[in-house]
């Protein structure tokens, strides 16, 4: 009989899986993968972040269907960490852990009014419009003029974006019922997307920008007359600017050369303004913003500066994207300026000594290097992991744990009564979804409740 070293994977978003896909890479080492999620649903922000209307990045999916399919693979859905398992019953029953738990909460503004009602996260939205369970039953009051999303990343991109296309435009998408419906009745002319920094500064990918340039009803706007860029700005553009960086400044030349036309909405991009507080009686009625000016440090890079120039404007909502942030899990060290599990090239620093790791804890994805890059980006990330992990074990000479077997976890999680599915229940379930789909002309509809989907499940089985 051979020996399989045991590892458990906990979350199964793009950083899981990739590291499922390095450990089964391995020719000399025989290993089994348990993934734990808590959502009955893989894919963590390949399903409940990427836009709906960017079907074709979701297909990244039939990777780490490919990784799913290897025999000693299995996917505990509807487990949670820190609820269903801890710690210590993964320490006992495996060789090692992989957190790979992504970073779900958002970064706050700090300014007055901010939790007025119709301020909301990017975040919130995002994961209502996806139909993330947890977000189900937020509401949105679409029925406001002025929309303002305080960011410039591609997920500030993607909040207008969905705001700005008709339904016609979505309904043969996979974004979920209720948000169409929703954005049917919205009454929204004016979105507007706000960046503290300028343009060469600019957070978004072309790709995303250029989409603005496309829209059926809605016009794209540059603030602030022609676009012009100051002298220091010009300078970086035309001696270290990169390729993505260039072609932002072309697409931002472009909206700005675009003549208005009567479409009934328009898309404003208000460059190197700060919000300073928002204003209401009882809801979001004003934002009141600064403008800013780049000053040069002496690293030779540009910072935005407040300068006396106030600006105020309608808002009816908000929406704040300036950056996702990392939740400790229960007796895991975490750090929490960064929101990370603090680790060296992935493997967990100890929370009690820091010149110490953790022989068997490991962390990859947006919880172990924060909340950047693209889904590939993880790959790398989690390769690193996987690798630092299989040399610890060697030069550490850990030998397998013999001890357990492989229903030991099934036991323990029907001992707590957890209703957990496997990946061929998670199947049955996505055949329900794209069946309903097709008979739409949409990639899938999704289910949203948990117990709705527990049940389908249940019916197919
Ligand atoms: C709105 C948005 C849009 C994006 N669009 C794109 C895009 O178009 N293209 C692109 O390349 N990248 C995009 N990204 C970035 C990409 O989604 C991330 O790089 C990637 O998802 C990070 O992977 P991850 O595995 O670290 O985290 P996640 O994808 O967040 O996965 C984490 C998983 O852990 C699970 N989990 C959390 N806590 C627990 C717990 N306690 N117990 C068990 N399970 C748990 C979650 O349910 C989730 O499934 C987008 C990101 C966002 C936020």
């Amino acid at each position: 009989m051979s020996i399989f070293w045991k590892i458990a994977v906990i979350g199964s978003g793009p950083a899981g899986f990739y590291a499922a896909g390095e450990l089964f890479r391995q020719q000399s080492w025989s290993i089994k993968v348990d993934m734990f999620d808590r959502l009955p649903t893989p894919f963590g922000l390949v399903r409940g972040g990427v836009a709906p209307d960017h079907q074709k990045i979701k297909s990244v999916t039939k990777i780490y269907n490919r990784i799913a399919e290897n025999e000693n693979f299995r996917f505990f859905g509807n487990v949670e960490f820190g609820r269903d398992i801890h710690r210590s019953d993964l320490l006992e029953l495996y060789d090692a852990v992989i957190y790979s738990v992504g970073s779900p909460s958002d970064r706050s503004l700090g300014i007055p009014g901010e939790d007025l009602p119709g301020s909301h996260s990017a975040t919130e939205f995002v994961a209502w419009y996806n139909g993330h369970p947890d977000f189900r039953n937020h509401k949105f009051d679409l029925s406001v003029k002025d929309a303002f999303v305080i960011g410039m990343g591609n997920v500030a991109l993607d909040v207008a974006r969905i705001l700005a296309k008709t339904p016609e435009e979505l309904s043969k998408t996979d974004i979920t019922d209720y948000a169409l419906e929703s954005l049917y009745e919205s009454k929204i002319e004016d979105i507007w997307l706000v960046g503290r920094r300028g343009p060469l500064q600019a957070a978004f990918t072309p790709v995303e920008a250029r989409e603005f340039l496309e829209l059926d009803n809605a016009d794209v706007v540059l603030e602030g007359g022609p676009f012009e860029l100051d002298k220091a700005s010009q300078l970086i553009l035309e001696t270290e600017a990169s390729k993505d960086t260039k072609k932002n400044i072309e697409i931002l030349k472009q909206i700005s050369a675009k003549k208005s036309s009567d479409k009934n909405r328009r898309v404003h991009f208000l460059f190197l303004a700060s919000p300073l507080e928002i204003m209401g009686e009882g809801r979001v009625e004003k934002i009141r913003m600064v403008k800013n000016k780049l000053v040069k440090q002496d690293d030779g890079s540009l910072r935005p500066k407040a300068t006396d120039e106030i600006i105020e404007e309608n808002a009816g909502l908000i929406f704040r994207s300036i950056g996702y942030h990392g939740k400790p899990l229960v007796d895991v060290p975490f750090d929490q300026k960064s929101g990370t599990i603090p680790n060296e090239s992935g493997q967990v620093i100890d929370s009690d000594d820091s010149n110490s790791l953790l022989s068997r804890e490991y962390v990859t994805g947006w919880i172990k290097r924060g909340p950047t890059g693209v889904i590939g980006t993880n790959k790398q990330d989690a390769v690193e992991t996987v690798h630092r992990l299989l040399e610890a074990f060697l030069q550490e000479k850990i030998e397998p744990r013999q001890t357990s077997n492989s229903s030991e976890i099934e036991s323990l999680l029907e001992s707590r009564n957890v209703d957990y599915v496997s990946f061929e229940d998670w199947k049955l379930l996505d055949e329900h979804e794209t069946e309903t789909g097709l008979a739409q002309d949409r990639p899938r509809v999704k289910v949203t409740a948990i117990d709705e989907m527990l049940e389908i499940i249940m019916d197919k089985r």
